[in-house]
């Protein structure tokens, strides 16, 4: 990046927050198990958890939240959400809900049953939980390089056309209710998907009369990607792209928490006509009337902004600029990561940073602590912790990488807070050799890093 590039924003109201002292640290991470999910939000000084959420409203945004209408149905915040969607996606049907998992959930309890096989270049974990609990079989279908950390490719998140022609032939098309593309393919590391990868699997689908459904929850992210790195694209404005790509699918699922740049809240929007009726009466079963589904009005005045910004390329700029400071200056202090560097989050290589380290003790989440313990900076444990789950003979199996996630929360942290995590990280990789391993003492499952408490096990 030869570019320099400065916030397209200034302070206006001031949040506190402490850096407490090294010992203080030590206490707070013993008192929580060890497991950094167990701490107080206070004790955190750069919590990079993740971006879900935990974003900074624009002034026009608390402006709109005093305008919100609260009437239970046909309320004006509606009519303003609705607009900024139908504007941006361009989907016939348009339904707001809580969360994006509650749009997932309301999408797929309508149409997914037991037997169904749901393609998608891969599945965020709320959409492969859903669909798994609605009796469907979620397939990933990623290009091969998504897999290799150091492979440099510009769309990574790319589904691999070949893949889904094979799935279709398997399986037959009665059994696939919809394809999904997932922009940015965030278990890949929030990589983007390219306009020929979307408009490829458009016609794939199109061709054998399936649906597409977009999981937009970084769409404006992989618009920055697009503009940036395929060709043609270069003077089009978001907007357009955003129309470019929403017009080659059918419908869309989208968390507001993310590209809405909203705290709360979630769309689910498609063409069909039968479909958008059964999605309603499950709607008003599980979130509330269509006109907010789960939402206040107020929650829809910010969505219906936070949209629109999102799509400000000085925003993007900025946004990805983040992410790219903050990984090239921990590379830059010998702390390897995940390449290239995504749209919303750094991604730590355990492994590569602690060579010959036992995935038994634990690598990702043995850094995962070193960053709070040097910098009071709070990430969260991708790798054995998350996945390692015993296989029929009751043998671990160890996922492929261990990695520690770094979100960035969008437009609440400066370049000194980031300079302050690279400085922590400097500190773990000095410290490499002496990093401690852990064992679980409590909490056991698919989703025991919630709630797991460890114990340290030195290294001999
Ligand atoms: C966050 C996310 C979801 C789920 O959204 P929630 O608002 O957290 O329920 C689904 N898909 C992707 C790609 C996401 O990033």
């Amino acid at each position: 990046m030869d570019e320099a590039i400065y916030q397209p924003y200034r302070i206006k109201v001031v949040e506190p927050i402490t850096l407490l002292s090294p010992r203080e640290r030590e206490a707070r991470l013993v008192e929580a198990g060890y497991n950094v999910f167990n701490l107080r939000a206070d004790d955190v000084y750069v919590d990079l958890l993740t971006d879900s959420g935990t974003g900074a409203l624009s002034q026009d945004q608390w402006a709109a939240m005093m305008r919100g209408d609260e009437s239970y149905a046909g309320s004006r915040s509606y009519d303003r959400f609705r607009a900024a969607v139908d504007d941006i996606f361009g989907f016939r049907y348009v339904l707001p809900t809580h969360q994006g998992r509650a749009a997932e959930n309301v999408l797929f309890s309508a149409v997914v049953r037991p037997g169904h096989v749901v393609p998608n270049n891969m599945h965020f974990d709320t959409t492969r939980a859903n669909l798994l609990a609605n009796g469907g079989d979620p397939v990933d279908l990623p290009i091969d390089v998504a897999y290799e950390p150091r492979t440099l490719h510009p769309f990574k998140g790319n589904l691999d056309p070949a893949k889904l022609e094979k799935l279709i032939a398997e399986v037959g098309t009665e059994r696939i209710p919809f394809v999904m593309m997932t922009i940015t393919n965030n278990s890949a590391g929030g990589q983007p998907v390219s306009l020929e990868n979307l408009r490829e699997v458009s016609q794939i689908a199109h061709r054998h009369g399936l649906l597409l459904f977009i999981d937009a929850c970084r769409f404006a992210e992989n618009i920055f990607f697009i503009r940036e790195r395929e060709p043609g694209y270069a003077d089009k404005t978001p907007l357009e792209i955003a129309r470019e790509i929403f017009s080659l699918a059918d419908g869309m699922t989208m968390s507001a928490k993310k590209d809405g740049l909203a705290n709360i809240g979630g769309i689910l929007a498609m063409n069909d006509r039968d479909l958008f009726e059964a999605a309603r009466e499950r709607l008003i079963l599980m979130e509330g009337f269509p006109t907010y589904g789960g939402l206040a009005g107020r929650d829809l005045e910010s969505i219906a902004v936070g949209l629109r910004e999102a799509l400000d390329p000085a925003y993007l700029a900025d946004r990805v600029g983040q992410a790219r400071y903050l990984g090239e200056g921990l590379k830059d202090r010998g702390v390897p990561i995940i390449e290239p560097i995504g749209g919303h989050a750094v991604y730590i290589d355990a492994l590569g940073l602690l060579p010959g380290f036992p995935q038994a003790a634990f690598p990702a989440l043995a850094v995962t602590n070193a960053f709070y313990l040097e910098a009071g900076v709070r990430g969260v444990e991708i790798g054995s912790v998350m996945f390692a789950h015993p296989d029929a003979e009751g043998r671990t199996v160890y996922p492929r990488l261990e990695m520690v996630r770094l979100a960035i929360p969008r437009r609440m942290y400066t370049r000194t807070h980031f300079d302050a995590v690279i400085r922590g990280g400097e500190a773990v990789a000095r410290k490499a050799k002496s990093l401690p391993g852990y064992k679980i003492v409590e909490g056991e499952g698919p989703l025991r890093h919630f709630v797991a408490r460890f114990e340290i096990v030195p290294r001999k």
